[in-house]
């Protein structure tokens, strides 16, 4: 027995592990999908698994192993950098050994993503009490995958590298669906999954006593990865980036990686202690997290956020006013900050760009994200201008490159003109843009009670001015 098979970690020699992880390979047909974040705990689950297998005969391992790694898009620009030149790694090294692992990369709808929905549609910066983005950015995109690759196989074993000591929440999750004495569990929620958590028992110790012994056989670096850990959490104990499946943010997500633009923690750590240990070029993100976090202050979410709630209705909010008073509660953010917003994003990443010092080009904000953007803003609020245009513009000094089919038969001479008449009529122009843009968006459609409904839909929302409404309370 070499070094390597009698190396233990916890109670069992690593020997022990391999055997398990084979006999659970073995006992069905169902494909595996290796929750991946590029953490210590999910490395080490994987490195586990290609160990026991790589010295098996290739025609024996013959169902697929996806590695799958889920990114938010607006996690931490070195940490992508580092996830993905790994995944890059293990497709070649799988590839070249001749083992049937794959790496694959799943990412939140383009409508989901975290920029469309703050700076497209307003959302405000999340919360611990309104937290839109976990599901949309983290576990909808993973379970997606499971999902189709369940209904391809008709079942598969979802491996985790979750360990009971990380929280008793934790401890609950991995031992509450097991199946009798088996080491697999069913999934909480996605049928036809089975869970299989090799390193449930391990501590943060045992995680790293392993890595920091033997190599990554894909060819990635465990002494990297262990510096950044310590880089991100000055002296803290080594934590996860990110999670895959079983997101359990109860903590706001504090101890992990997490994503740069997190407003719902209320200190950053991850992003402040890269920078303090020398990832200065960083700094543009933090300021931008922290303009977003101004934009929570109670006192000022007047100034930020808009009085009509997304579905044009009002609400008022009792007791919040110094004076007693009713106020009007606060829906997505106004649009002038919305654009604001687009703006800073695009300088921060120019700004990143000319100070990084790795050389890769950061992307905190896609093509596809500008278009969507730029959808959304014609079509709700109006832009005829063609706002994302301008900004990009402004900001980059050159066109964004998109393709230009007509997405609005509608111009800005035309909204000026709309402008005009609705002052003469004494109509708000927002209604009538809203309008004629609802038009022109059905104007194929055969349905014209459907589009009747849409426009009467239109015409109940609020379209009074804030300091009308208030009058009238006051009234
Ligand atoms: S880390 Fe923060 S921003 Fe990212 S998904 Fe979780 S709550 Fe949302």
């Amino acid at each position: 027995m070499s070094y390597r098979s009698n190396f233990i970690v916890g109670e069992k020699t690593l020997e022990d592990i391999y055997e398990e992880i084979r006999s659970i390979y073995f006992s069905n047909s169902y494909p595996w999908i290796v929750g991946y974040s590029g953490g210590k705990d999910s490395t080490a689950t994987l490195q586990l698994i290609w160990e026991a297998l790589e010295k098996l005969p290739r025609e024996k391992l013959n169902k697929p192993i996806y590695v799958l790694s889920s990114d938010t898009s607006i996690e931490i620009p070195k940490v992508i950098n580092y996830v993905d030149k790994n995944l890059n790694l293990i497709n070649k090294a799988a590839q070249r050994k001749g083992l049937p692992i794959q790496a694959v990369k799943v990412y939140p709808r383009v409508s989901d993503t975290f920029w469309v929905n703050l700076i497209g549609r307003g959302y405000p910066a999340p919360t611990k009490e309104f937290r839109w983005c976990t599901d949309r950015l983290k576990i909808e995109p993973s379970n997606r995958f499971v999902i189709e690759t369940v209904n391809k196989y008709g079942e598969v074993v979802v491996v985790l590298g979750v360990r009971k000591s990380e929280s008793l929440n934790r401890e609950k999750t991995i031992t509450e669906h097991k199946i009798g004495n088996h080491r697999l569990s069913r999934h909480s929620t996605l049928s036809g999954a089975l869970v299989y958590t090799p390193i449930e028992d391990w501590t943060v110790e045992d995680v790293w006593n392993y890595l920091l012994n033997f190599e990554s056989p894909w060819g990635g670096d465990n002494q990297e990865l262990f510096e950044m850990y310590k880089q991100a959490n000055a002296g803290e104990p080594p934590v996860v980036i990110g999670n895959l499946f079983t997101v359990n943010e109860q903590s706001g997500g504090s101890s992990r990686f997490g994503c740069w633009v997190c407003t719902v923690v209320k200190k950053e750590k991850s992003l402040s202690s890269l920078i303090e240990n020398g990832e200065t070029w960083l700094k543009p993100l933090q300021k931008f997290r922290e303009m977003l976090v101004e934009t929570q202050d109670p006192e000022k979410k007047h100034i930020y956020r808009d009085y009509k709630r997304r579905n044009g209705s009002i609400y008022f909010v009792k007791g919040n006013c110094k004076d007693g008073s009713k106020k009007l509660g606060r829906g997505p953010y106004k649009f002038e900050y919305r654009k604001f917003f687009l703006e800073k994003l695009l300088e921060t990443e120019k700004e990143v760009n000319e100070n990084n010092p790795y050389g890769e080009e950061i992307k905190l904000i896609s093509i596809d994200e500008l278009i969507e953007i730029r959808r959304i803003w014609r079509l709700e609020e109006g832009d005829w201008e063609d706002s994302v245009l301008k900004i990009y513009k402004k900001v980059y000094g050159k066109e964004l490159e998109i393709p230009r089919e007509e997405i609005g038969i509608f111009s800005a001479e035309d909204k000026k003109l709309i402008e005009m008449l609705s002052k003469e009529e004494n109509v708000n122009p927002k209604l009538v843009i809203r309008l004629l843009n609802t038009c022109q968006y059905n104007i194929f459609s055969s349905r014209r009670t459907s589009l009747i409904r849409k426009l009467e839909k239109i015409l109940r929302e609020e379209w009074r001015s804030e300091e009308e409404i208030l009058r009238e309370v006051d009234e």
